[in-house]
This record gives C-alpha cells, sequence and structure tokens, in this order.
C-alpha cells in the first residue's frame, strides 16, 4: 500500500504541526505523520487530567486542511519512500517534498542505581503523568539539568506528586547568569518566573548531581553531591534528565548530512532549512536543541520552502535567529560537569535492553565493535540511551542508524526491501 503526498512531516510535535499548516495554506496535499496516538510532540504532550494549553490546543484544534497520520511510526526508508508501521499494517508514504520534525530525546547518564525500578528521565517521569501513570503522594527526586527539571516539577506537582527537590548541575553563578540574561526573550522570562512562583517552597539547589540510586527491587533513596557535602535522601521516585539530544535516526537513513561539531549530531540545514538531500528539510530540535519557539517559527518556515514560498520563509528569518540564541544560551550555561562522566563504575549497566555492563566495553575502540561482541545497542532502544550516553561519556561516537529505527512487528521487517542480511 503506497501514499502519495505533496508535503509529508515526519513528526506532529510544534515544529511539524507549524510545517504542515503552513505548507497546506498553499493548497498542497500534506499528510502529517506521528508515532504518538496525538499530536503535539512532547511539549504539548496530551495529558489526560489537565486541559492543553491555549497555544497547543491553537495549534492542533485549528490544523486545516492537513491529514493527520496518527500511530505511524516510521522504520524505515524504501525507494524514495518511508516506511511507515501502523497499528493495523505497515504501508509506504511517498512524498513530493518532506519535512524532518523529528524532535529531540532526553539524554540520560549513567550512574550505580540508574536501571533500578523507579529511576526515570526527568520528561520522561513527566511524559508517564501526563499519560496517567499515578504519581499522587509519591515523594520525587529530580536532578539532572536545564530548564525542563522546572517543567517536570510542575506537571508532577499539578499530578499530585510530593516533590522533594530539585538538583540542578549547573553552578548558581551560571544559573544566575542564564536567569538575568533571559530578559532578552520576554516570554522566557514570564514563563521562568511563573515556574518558579508555582514551585515556590520547593528546594532549587544548584552544583549539585545524583552520585547513587540505593534501594532493592525499586529505588528507596538517593545519594546526591552538593557544594555542601554529601546528602541522602529517601524517595519513590527519582527523575534525572541531562537536557536533550536531536534525533537524527530518520535523517541518516534519508542520507542527510548531520553537523557533528558537537558531542550529539544534529541535521545540518541551510538558512532555509533544506538539508544536503534534495526536497527533503528539517526544522525544530532536530536541526539542534532551541525550544518551542524556534520549533513553532521553523516549522513554519520549512513549510513555505517546502512549497516554494521562499519570500514568506524569508520574512521569519529575523525571528528564527532571535529564537535560535536561546539554544546558544541554554547550551553554554547548562553546560554538563566532566564529574558526571566518572560516576558509573564497571559493574554500573550500560545497555539496559541487553544488560552489559560498562566494565565490558573497556576493551573495544569504536560502537560496532562493542556492539558485535557484546549486543551492546542492540536492543529495543536501539542505542540511543547507551550509544548517546557512551558518546558523552567519550567512549565512542555512536555509530551510524540502521532500519528498523524503531521497534516494528515481524511483518513489517519481512517486508522491508532495505532489510539486507548485514543490517539484520
Ligand atoms: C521528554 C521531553 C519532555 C519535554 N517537556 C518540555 C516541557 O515541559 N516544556 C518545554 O518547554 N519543553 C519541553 N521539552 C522540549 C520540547 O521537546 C521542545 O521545546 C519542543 O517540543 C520541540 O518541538 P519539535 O516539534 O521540534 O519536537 P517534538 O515535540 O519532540 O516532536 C517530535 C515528534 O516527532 C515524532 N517522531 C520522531 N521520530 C519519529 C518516527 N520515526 N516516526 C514517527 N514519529 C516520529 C515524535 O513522536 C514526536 O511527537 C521536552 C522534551 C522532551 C524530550
Amino acid at each position: 500500500m503506497r501514499e502519495h503526498y505533496d508535503v509529508l512531516v515526519a513528526g506532529a510535535g510544534p515544529a511539524g504541526l507549524a510545517a504542515a499548516q503552513a505548507a497546506a495554506s498553499h493548497g498542497a496535499r500534506v499528510g502529517l505523520l506521528d508515532a504518538q496516538p496525538r499530536a503535539g510532540g512532547q511539549v504539548w504532550r496530551h495529558d489526560v487530567r489537565l486541559p492543553a494549553v491555549r497555544a497547543a490546543r491553537q495549534a492542533i484544534d485549528t490544523l486545516q486542511g492537513v491529514e493527520l497520520l496518527a500511530r505511524h511510526s516510521v522504520v524505515a526508508v524504501e525507494s524514495s519512500a518511508l516506511r511507515v508501521e501502523t497499528s493495523q499494517d505497515s504501508r509506504l508514504l511517498s512524498y513530493g517534498a518532506l519535512v524532518l520534525a523529528t524532535g529531540a530525546r532526553e539524554l540520560l547518564l549513567p550512574f550505580p542505581g540508574w536501571t533500578l525500578p523507579g529511576v526515570t528521565g526527568a520528561g520522561g517521569l513527566q511524559a508517564l503523568a501526563k499519560q496517567g501513570w499515578p504519581v499522587a503522594g509519591k515523594r520525587v527526586v529530580i536532578a539532572g539539568s536545564g530548564p525542563l527539571l522546572l517543567a517536570a516539577a510542575d506537571t508532577l506537582r499539578k499530578h499530585g506528586a510530593q516533590v522533594l527537590g530539585i538538583f540542578e548541575q549547573a553552578s548558581a553563578d551560571a544559573v544566575r547568569s542564564f536567569a538575568w540574561q533571559l530578559r532578552q526573550w520576554p516570554a522566557r522570562a514570564w514563563q521562568a518566573a511563573g515556574l518558579r512562583l508555582r514551585l515556590a517552597g520547593v528546594p532549587y539547589r544548584f552544583g549539585s548531581f545524583v552520585r547513587k540510586a540505593v534501594g532493592d527491587d525499586a529505588v528507596r533513596g538517593v545519594e546526591i553531591e552538593t557544594p555542601g557535602g554529601v546528602q541522602h535522601i529517601a524517595c519513590d521516585l527519582l527523575a534525572v534528565g541531562y537536557g536533550l539530544v536531536p534525533h537524527t535516526e530518520l535523517a541518516s537513513l534519508l542520507g542527510c548530512a548531520l553537523d557533528d561539531t558537537d558531542t550529539h549530531p544534529h541535521v545540518q540545514v541551510d538558512a532555509l532549512l533544506r538539508t544536503s538531500v534534495a526536497k527533503i528539510h528539517a526544522a525544530g530540535e532536530s536541526c539542534g536543541i532551541g525550544g518551542l519557539a524556534v520549533a513553532r517559527i521553523e516549522g513554519a518556515m520549512a513549510g513555505h520552502v517546502a512549497t516554494g514560498d521562499i519570500a514568506s520563509a524569508n520574512s521569519l528569518m529575523p525571528q528564527r535567529d532571535r529564537a535560535r540564541r536561546f539554544g546558544a544560551l541554554l547550551a553554554r550555561h547548562f553546560a554538563l560537569d566532566p564529574r558526571l562522566h566518572t560516576l558509573a563504575d564497571d559493574q554500573t549497566p550500560i545497555c539496559r535492553c541487553e544488560d552489559v555492563r560498562l566494565g565490558a566495553l573497556a576493551s573495544f575502540g569504536d560502537a560496532r565493535a562493542a556492539k558485535l561482541a557484546t549486543r551492546c545497542g542492540m536492543g529495543a532502544c536501539q542505542g540511543r540511551i547507551c550509544g548517546t550516553a557512551l558518546a558523552e561519556l567519550g567512549r565512542f561516537p555512536r555509530s551510524g542508524a540502521r532500519p528498523p529505527i524503531f521497534p516494528a512487528r515481524l511483518a513489517t521487517l519481512a517486508g522491508l526491501a532495505t532489510l539486507s542480511s548485514d543490517d539484520a
């Protein structure tokens, strides 16, 4: 089964929604696909208990002339088309132009106890709560880095969790300087002030990071390094996230060049968000972490360019450049403390899918050799967690993407023309 769209948008977060709407405004036949059951991406993920924010409602409910293809997960690329798996079958979607708006995931770093039940990412726990996982009355410690920790704490409190503290690895000076410079982005400054106000009474500590999670069949407590010494806190849940990493796997499969000047690559685009492959555009977090405003502006730009309206895209460029500077500010002020790279010991599981410990990787010089010998990175997450963590730890760079980029049914795999025996 094959369906053709003038413009196909992969990812229905803020960037994809804006791209689809902009492309549809030019009369194109537009398909907007997402693996999730609802549009919204990460920041606008549907919350089973709380109403959506106004911007999300506007972007999702007023989508006009766009075919929303929910529960469509792109797993591979075949003959210039995307192989997607739906809840019933798999199909090929071809396109005149493609916009990649695949977003980002959390950066998780290993420490002793990080695989205990009850230890999650910060955004991960936020997403679970929004989807109905019960956190009411649970004692939660939040740690890691960046403004997402505050957003996660706010959501968890709204769902009834007791947030015992937020532990930010960046120093107090770095966070103060970040807050001071936020005045250049008034909307961001108001958002931050609102969050701090709602989180009044929740301890927010700087220069502090999780050394160890302790527990037996689940996490029972956490050991935190603070500027004043080691602190022990008993808790039911521990949520730790060290910022975000762009999703580049689909772009890689399509042959788009990646910019790998940073530890974690992003999709390389020109000023008009065209990738190195003709007719393929990219927008939002997949082009580098920049936040919600960047995603929305770049999405609109990419949608216009995909339908040939360069003038409308050009008119958005100053706004985009300004919003992108916020991403640079984030990266500078929340740079990771090198001590975070030394927390895992030889016994710490690094690949939780295949139960590979860090010590087992000592003799390997690259990710492929390690994978062939230990199965590290061959589990359901396809190395998205362990490969990214190993790159951050400076062990080896993340190896390239192979199909299927997401777990797929056997029937889908059997039909893949691109799955050579070398990829299996
Ligand atoms: C876990 C998490 C929580 C976050 N929470 C907040 C928050 O509370 N506040 C905030 O300001 N920012 C938050 N962010 C940051 C937020 O992601 C960005 O600001 C913004 O949502 C980026 O928009 P985007 O459209 O670029 O990407 P996203 O919103 O990430 O959207 C990308 C979409 O692409 C889809 N996708 C990716 N690959 C495929 C594929 N192969 N097949 C099908 N679909 C695919 C995903 O399902 C996703 O819906 C969070 C980020 C993460 C990772």
